[in-house]
């Protein structure tokens, strides 16, 4: 039977308190109680200041959407740790913690698979199962937060899912994690990236929240975009070119594109320039990645010279350009990898 019980996360503040005071008839409990949530406490048990017994009748009243490390791989070429979270109702997502000289970084799932099926990514051989709320978004940081003994200083929702396929949880979880009381991370540390969900674009430019805006291109054109993409069929690549031109003005903010680099698909000097006539004179910025291969996908790097080509032509267009570090790919800690292996039995 399905279980009816309310998740205490969506529980309305005077609710909560109403049902705290009838409890343990102490005022405090409620801020207690608000302040693990904001802070995005995994489990009821880990709310070590509540007595158990009052956690007991927490657990037994209402649900949680609890998120547990189900397993971490650290990398033995740097300081990257990989993490499969389980969810609680059995499903697994990802996220990854990474250390830069300017900081920790964490990238979030934003949903338990995804139905986005670009060719190249891992996650979208797995089902799409649900979106996760914006608490379970927050719990990642919160474990990842803990594994890495210092403060998070950047967010990055490039883990499994469409996070603008999700749009309205992964608006509450920005919300949250800027909380002051909570993580408080300021909205230009974070970033969320998409594949191209037009309408979604446009809202998110009114939303006047400063987070950056990551945009998964892959491709200069629509021929190339649809081998590879299949959100292409829907949304044409001059679609998104407008409603980022759209956020860029409305916003006075950068945009930046992902683009991967695949040998033979889309990274020759004619995508190269092709891709410069597409974004020039647009406020953006450009990071390359060359394509993990995830075995099965059957795309491939290109070689260095490809790669160090299709940046110059960038980079003489006065497109400013980066090429991605490569972190943890010992561990597959890109994008889907890890959840396609534990997932095959779910
Ligand atoms: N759905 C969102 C966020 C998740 S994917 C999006 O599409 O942006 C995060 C980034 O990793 C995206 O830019 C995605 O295109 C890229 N990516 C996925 N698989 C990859 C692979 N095998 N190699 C390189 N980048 C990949």
């Amino acid at each position: 039977m399905k279980d009816q019980r309310i998740f205490l996360e969506e529980m309305p503040y005077e609710e909560l308190n109403d049902y705290l005071m009838e409890k343990t008839g102490q005022r405090y409990r409620i801020q207690q109680l608000s302040r693990y949530l904001i802070q995005g406490i995994p489990t009821i048990d880990d709310m070590s200041s509540l007595s158990i017994a009052l956690r007991e009748q927490l657990k037994n009243d209402f649900n949680y959407g609890s998120v547990t490390v189900e397993n971490e791989y650290k990398s033995s070429m740097d300081d990257t740790v990989k993490f499969l979270f389980r969810l609680h109702d059995g499903y697994c997502v990802e996220g990854v913690l990474m250390k830069y000289n300017y900081g920790t970084s964490v990238c979030i799932s934003s949903q338990a698979g995804c139905k986005m099926g670009c060719k190249f990514c891992a996650s979208s051989d797995i089902q799409f199962s649900r979106n996760l709320t914006a608490h379970e978004m927050l719990r990642q940081v919160y474990l990842m937060q803990k594994r890495a003994g210092e403060r998070i200083g950047n967010v990055v929702i490039m883990g499994i899912g469409e996070p603008f396929d999700n749009y309205e949880n992964t608006m509450g979880f920005l919300k949250l994690v800027h909380e002051p009381d909570g993580f408080n991370i300021g909205y230009r540390k974070i970033t969320v990236s998409t594949c191209g969900i037009v309408p979604k674009i446009i809202d998110f430019a009114k939303e006047e929240m400063p987070v950056n805006l990551s945009i998964s291109l892959h491709a200069p054109n629509d021929e190339i975009r649809k081998t590879i993409m299949p959100v292409a069929n829907r949304w044409s690549v001059d679609e998104i070119i407008k409603a980022c031109r759209f956020y860029v003005n409305k916003t006075g903010r950068r945009i930046t594109f992902e683009y991967a680099l695949m040998g033979h698909v889309n990274a020759d000097k004619k995508q190269a320039y092709e891709l410069v006539k597409l974004i020039k004179g647009l406020l953006c910025h450009v990071n390359l990645i060359p394509v993990n291969s995830t075995g099965s996908n059957g795309f491939a790097k290109p070689d260095q010279e490809t790669i160090k080509t299709f940046q110059s032509i960038l980079e003489s267009a006065g497109i400013p350009v980066s090429l991605r570090r490569e972190l943890g790919s010992d561990i597959q800690a890109a994008c889907g990898q890890l959840r396609k292996t534990e997932m095959k039995g779910l």
